[in-house]
């Protein structure tokens, strides 16, 4: 057993020194239970937030790729699609022309993101 308890630890959250519990064995990071459970919904906030960027990349990665797909093998149809789905009317015709079928992708994913930001921010 540890003979040494003089194992005092800055707290994680609060950066107050604290003496840890001896029967938490150096698993505590914090000084008192309300700094852990600050830290555990930090901890889950960014496994949240990560989570989130992971699931917005991974949809986007696929709709490139299927208006890709759609792109190659038939031009027109995928840009009505692209069309069909728009929300704000954008000029994708001319994006597509202009830029290829990817951008027109990204550009119409970032209208909605911000049509969908403004809808939240307006709600009471
Ligand atoms: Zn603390």
């Amino acid at each position: 057993m540890a003979k040494n308890f003089r194992g005092k630890r800055p707290c994680s959250i609060c950066r107050k020194w604290f003496q840890p519990d001896v029967r938490q064995k150096g698993r505590q990071t914090t000084c008192s239970p309300a700094c852990q459970k600050e830290l555990h919904r930090r901890q889950c906030e960014k496994l949240n937030k990560k989570n989130k960027a992971d699931y917005k990349n991974n949809y986007l990665t696929k709709k490139l790729e299927k208006a890709e797909e759609e792109h190659t093998s038939n031009a027109a149809s995928a840009v009505l699609s692209l069309q069909g789905q728009t929300k704000p009317v954008l000029p994708i015709e001319v994006i597509v022309a202009e830029y290829g079928i990817k951008p027109a992708v990204i550009i119409q994913y970032l209208a909605g993101q911000i049509i969908t930001q403004g809808r939240i921010h307006q709600s009471p």
